[in-house]
């Protein structure tokens, strides 16, 4: 390992090492500049940090819990596999840690609507919620593919008061979604706010949408050392765009021994089309405004993509991410939609938690990590959300229904 992980990043330039940046014209730039200015200053503001802590404890129900799944454990044989419980978030995920840090900085700008993309409906309703308890009307751009799967998130989305704008141009997921909700955002963005969804775009989002998420990580290393009286050997996240993963390493970069893992969908196979492993098939490039691993044809377009989990077919990955991939400090591995599902059920029916489908990948990749270690070894998953809204989805493929 190399100790470039303890730098303090980006620069001031939004870099993690020569990943992220801001790959736009001047006069996005100048307000992307005024955003991280306006960032710098709450997050150094008693007010402002108070205000979100206040909510992390009493609306979203911080901290969240974590869970030794004996079960599971057992019938792996091999290490102990720990779960961080983000699925018990208010709205169900990860994400309402930074769409709260996201809606209040709208509102603390004086901006007059937050527009956002999303995939499996997740960063909508986290968004429309935060939106709804801020104050301030949201819109939300969503892939007809991903309408019609996720179909509850979308009466949600509704229900809370946010404008669902379906996208029927290009793959019609998320991908298509972010290109439909950036023009809306270029109408004006000067009192537009543009919620990114990851730990991805152009700086600072990469930067803040990680710290809004660190909360998750900073809870994790004193919860488990206040139960196993170590640290887990292993922290393993799924990576979509990467912030629920994020998270979750940004507290234990310094602890060498901490091994991390990001998992990515190998989909219907990695020497498929049918895949979004950027980080193992991926190289550098640009999109949506910063540079990272990138699917890419030879013209330096972005691929389409594909995952069972629609929150993780994004053809980027965030920019630290790849700095750490390239310093060797993370490894990026992959779980196929076959290992997904059976871990879905898996934990299910050992555990009695139905896990996102995006969260199966990271179970999937703990289950065969566990057996190939001893019993003295602990894994920590993130469990970034959970399955409610995938269970029709399931239920069909499975047959169950
Ligand atoms: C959106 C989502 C993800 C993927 O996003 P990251 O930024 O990679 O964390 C993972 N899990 C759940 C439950 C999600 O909703």
């Amino acid at each position: 390992m190399n100790n470039k992980a303890f730098l303090p990043m980006p620069d001031d330039d939004g870099f993690f090492g020569e990943y992220g940046g801001q790959f736009l014209p001047p006069q996005l730039k100048a307000v992307m500049d005024e955003i991280n200015n306006a960032y710098e200053e709450v997050r150094n503001s008693d007010a402002f940090k108070n205000e979100l802590a206040e909510l992390m404890t009493h609306f979203v129900g911080r901290p969240s819990p974590i869970y030794h799944a004996k079960n599971l454990s057992k019938k792996c044989g091999g290490a102990q596999i720990y779960l961080k419980r983000e699925d018990l978030n208010h709205t169900g995920a990860h994400k309402i840690n930074h769409c709260l840090g996201e809606a209040l900085l709208a509102k603390h700008m004086g901006k007059t609507k937050v527009l956002a993309e999303t995939g499996a409906g997740q960063h909508g309703v986290a968004l429309a919620t935060a939106c709804s308890l801020v104050g301030i009307p949201c819109e939300v751009h969503m892939g007809e593919i991903d309408i019609a799967k996720e179909h509850p998130n979308v009466i949600r989305m509704k229900i809370l008061g946010a404008d669902l704008i379906p996208v029927s141009r290009g793959t019609r997921t998320l991908k298509d979604a972010v290109d439909s909700a950036f023009e809306a955002y270029l109408a004006d963005p000067v009192n537009f706010f543009y919620a990114i969804g990851s730990v991805v775009g152009p700086h600072p989002f990469p930067k803040m949408v990680r710290d809004f998420q660190s909360i998750v990580g900073k809870e994790a290393r004193e919860q488990f050392m206040d139960m196993e009286q170590v640290f887990p050997d292993y922290l393993v996240a799924c990576v979509g765009g990467g912030s629920n993963a994020m998270g979750l390493f940004s507290a234990f970069l310094d602890d060498e021994d901490v091994k991390m893992v990001g998992v990515e969908p190998s989909g219907k196979g990695i020497n498929t089309l049918d895949h979004a492993a950027t980080m193992t098939k991926g190289s550098s490039g640009v999109i949506h405004g910063f540079s990272c691993y990138l699917l890419q044809d030879n013209e330096g377009e972005p691929l389409p993509v594909y995952s069972i989990a629609s929150g993780l077919d994004y053809p980027g990955v965030g920019p630290q991410h790849c700095y750490l991939k390239d310093i060797e400090r993370v490894k990026y591995e992959t779980a196929s939609d076959q290992e997904c599902l059976d871990a879905f059920m898996d934990l299910s029916r050992y555990e009695g938690i139905i896990p996102a489908l995006e969260s199966a990948h990271a179970v999937a990749y703990a289950m065969k990590l566990a057996t190939s270690l001893d019993a003295d070894q602990r894994i920590l998953v993130n469990l970034s959300g959970r399955g409610d809204k995938d269970i029709d989805f399931v239920a069909k493929l499975l047959g169950l229904v």
